[in-house]
């Protein structure tokens, strides 16, 4: 398999999915002096913008969809990126170079970039395709939720993972009265310890926000439009408006068709190669080793997104390097903002410094002596240092963060 940098300025790379990671890849590629041809596809309308405001900043309406944008049309025209929008790939054919559109427009790549990104899980209840009934992943999405939730009273959110409780807090901020429905016992289970799941469920129960917890859906009520849940219970909450935001499934259909290792995202190498020659993969479809968990992982973030398209030009452009930046993530939800610094999954201890009812602590995973990361809430001191030390290979003990000398 190659990992040969294309120096031609008559070489072309196609990026399929016009998301973050598609949209760095362009940029990192021309700051890197790719001088060859790059196009661009997406299947959305929009440009290509940020997501996280989607359920924050923007649903409230305190910024707009200019303020998400990544770049202008003006950056595109200057820098010679094509960019085709709302023309999907639908085929990819490998030993011919080529991605075929939606639109019949066959384009033929000297390397090709699968960035793809997720798409929302469907509930498959009944009532499930009710007026009232959304999703929240893309910027025509949140357009309709925040229109909705002008004229809501009673939002039901099904899923208590960072959607749905990112878009509690922002709807409860606006005066809707908000009940989430999640299957586990504790919130955003899926990501952090349950010390932080408990400063959660509190900080948004103090805003008024009702939690039912180990709870599912039966079905969504109603018939011109959805008035209610039922949970698996047998309780009905009423509701004007519901969202579901029950987790995402990578988009990998193209690389399947193609013939391209799949494994619940796209299987690339450490230079974030796939099994076939000249095509590369990253972002939420990718699924990569890293020194920081004991498994390929697959993540859904920011940095995530950023990295590996800088990752993979760096490569293209004749720096081949194995991608392994540390993990980050962050979440702002019901007055606080939560860090997450590493992989903590298969953690065996936990470390809690700091005043858990101020808002103002970190947890620290550990296996063994072993640091796998921390969560921090209000302690961006903690979660940078953690961050430097895992980039660092340092090892911070147990010990050290009992004894106060190292985190306050
Ligand atoms: P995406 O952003 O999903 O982009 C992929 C693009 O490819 C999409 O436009 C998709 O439609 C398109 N596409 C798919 N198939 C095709 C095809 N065949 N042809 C053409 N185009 C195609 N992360 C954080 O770290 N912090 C946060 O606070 C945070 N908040 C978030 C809030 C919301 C509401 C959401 C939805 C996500 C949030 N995330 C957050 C996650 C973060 O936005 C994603 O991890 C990141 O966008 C992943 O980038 P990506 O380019 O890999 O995928
Ligand atoms: P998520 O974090 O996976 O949370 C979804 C939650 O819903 C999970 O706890 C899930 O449980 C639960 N669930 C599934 N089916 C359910 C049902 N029928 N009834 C009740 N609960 C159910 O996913 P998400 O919140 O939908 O987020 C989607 C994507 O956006 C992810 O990629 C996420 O990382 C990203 N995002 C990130 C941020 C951030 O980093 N700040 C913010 C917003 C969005 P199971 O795990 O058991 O299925």
């Amino acid at each position: 398999m190659t990992s040969r940098h294309l120096a031609s300025s008559e070489a072309t790379v196609v990026v399929v999915g016009g998301g973050l990671a598609g949209a760095q890849l362009v940029s990192a590629l021309r700051d890197n002096g790719f001088a060859g041809n790059i196009v661009l596809v997406g299947d959305e309308a929009a440009l290509p913008y940020q997501r996280p405001p989607l359920s924050k900043d923007y649903l409230t309406g305190r910024i707009g969809p200019e303020a998400i944008r990544l770049r202008g049309p003006e950056y595109y025209a200057a820098n010679c990126v094509q960019v085709l929008t709302g023309d999907p790939a639908v085929r990819v054919l490998p030993s011919a170079h080529k991605v075929v559109l939606r639109s019949g427009t066959e384009l033929r790549y000297d390397h090709l970039v699968l960035a793809t990104g997720a798409r929302n899980r469907s509930l498959p209840v009944p009532g499930a395709g009710l007026p009232g009934v959304v999703s929240l992943r893309t910027l025509a999405e949140a357009e309709v939720l925040r229109e909705r939730l002008a004229s809501a009273e009673r939002l039901v959110v099904v899923g208590g993972g960072f959607v749905g409780m990112e878009v509690s807090s922002s709807a409860s901020a606006l005066g809707v009265q908000v009940s989430v429905i999640e299957r586990h016992e504790r919130v955003m289970a899926r990501a952090v310890t349950p010390v932080t799941s408990e400063f959660f469920a509190r900080a948004h129960r103090d805003r008024g926000v009702r939690l039912e917890l180990g709870e599912g859906v039966a079905r969504f009520l109603g018939s011109g439009a959805v008035t209610g849940v039922e949970t698996s219970s047998g309780r009905r909450l009423p509701a004007d408006l519901v969202l579901v935001g029950v987790g995402v499934t990578p988009n990998t259909d193209l690389a399947e068709e193609a013939g391209l290792q799949e494994r619940d995202g796209v299987v690339v190498d450490a230079l974030l190669r796939t099994s076939a020659p000249d095509i590369s993969a990253i972002g939420d479809c990718a699924r990569f080793p890293t020194p920081f968990a004991a498994a390929p992982v697959r993540l859904e973030s920011v940095q995530n997104a950023t990295d590996q398209a800088r990752c993979v030009a760096a490569r293209l452009t004749g720096d081949a390097r194995p991608y392994r930046p540390v993990p980050w993530f962050w979440s702002r939800q019901a007055g606080a903002r939560l860090q997450i610094a590493g992989l903590t999954d298969g953690h065996d201890r936990t470390v809690v410094r700091g005043d858990q009812d101020r808002g103002d602590f970190s947890v620290f995973c550990f296996r063994g002596d072993r640091l796998l990361g921390a969560e921090s809430v209000g302690q961006p001191a903690a979660h940078m240092a953690v961050r430097r030390a895992l980039e660092a290979g340092d090892q911070i003990t147990p010990q050290e963060l009992l004894d106060g000398s190292l985190v306050p």
